[in-house]
């Protein structure tokens, strides 16, 4: 009950606030004859007749209800503002400037909710620990910077990218399944990142798994389908990206089982 209020009273906010200039006029001048006609229909009713000519009227009720009026849609449009900015600071990855997690499935759900086939990318930085304990986390910090700036470079502004995790990002991308490798190519090709820590630049590189949206798929199982391709493209000595091709995935080694646990076993 509560949920439902508070989203008629999100509603209400976005349907009021005022947009623009014209906007602001606009609704400026609705609100002035909605209390116009409530004033005259409150007098009718309360004593049967009208007291005042129509001019006369007007201004009364231009008068005094004008500062309220404006108070109203300067609060209401500041409320949308401040809600607007809350929910782009929800799902902002702040070190990346990308989309997280949470921005990510909405998104890309969204897309997949308009009927919208394509194909979902879990993208994992390769021996990111070795790079944070060789050089320090401020250079991994970097690293993930530049990773922000490759996926930038190899898609459009139609695509989804995110930051889904510590060093994991996924992307959601409209092309024909014929045109993954040439992304793979582009996106798993050496980072050279310049930091402070060395002279020369640290060699990063890129491990991907894409699967194809299926017909009435979820984006939980696609995204799960993507990251048991991403283990393949590890196994198979990472820097490469590989694709869920048909019904299954063609991994050098099988993942382990994570029910399996060897040393309680
Ligand atoms: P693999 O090639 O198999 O993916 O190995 P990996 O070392 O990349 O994977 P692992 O999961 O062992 O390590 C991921 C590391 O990413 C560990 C964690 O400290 C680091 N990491 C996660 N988030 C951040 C971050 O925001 N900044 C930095 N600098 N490091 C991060
Ligand atoms: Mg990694
Ligand atoms: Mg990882």
């Amino acid at each position: 009950m509560l949920t439902q209020s508070k989203l008629l009273a999100t509603r209400l906010i976005r349907a009021t606030a005022p947009k623009s200039r014209r906007d602001t006029i606009f609704k400026f001048c609705i609100f002035m004859v909605v209390i116009h006609l409530v004033s005259i229909t409150a007098e009718w009713l309360l004593t049967g007749h009208q007291h005042m000519t129509p001019g006369i009227r007007f201004l009364v009720t231009f008068f005094t209800a004008n500062p309220f009026v404006w108070l109203t849609l300067y609060t209401v449009r500041r409320s949308y503002r401040l809600h607007k900015q809350l929910l782009e600071l929800a799902s902002t990855d702040v070190l990346t400037g990308l989309i997280n997690r949470r921005g990510f499935i909405a998104e890309a759900q969204a897309r997949l909710a308009d009927n919208l086939q394509g194909v979902v990318l879990i993208v994992d930085a390769d021996h990111f620990k070795r790079i944070n304990d060789t050089f320090g986390h401020a250079v991994g910090d970097i690293c993930l910077r530049a990773v922000a700036d490759r996926l930038r470079d190899v898609t459009t502004s139609q695509d989804v990218v995110a930051r889904i995790g510590g060093e994991e990002f996924g992307i959601f991308v409209r092309r024909e399944s014929l045109a993954i490798p040439a992304l793979g190519q582009a996106l798993c090709a050496v980072i050279p990142v310049r930091h402070h820590a060395a002279t020369d630049p640290l060699h990063l590189t890129l491990s991907a798994g894409a699967a194809v949206t299926l017909q009435g798929e979820t984006l939980e199982q696609a995204m799960r389908r993507a990251d048991e391709a991403l283990y393949c493209a590890k196994q198979a000595g990472r820097a490469k990206l590989v694709t869920w091709v048909a019904d299954h995935v063609t991994c050098s080694q099988p993942r382990p089982d994570p029910l399996f646990n060897p040393v309680a076993g």
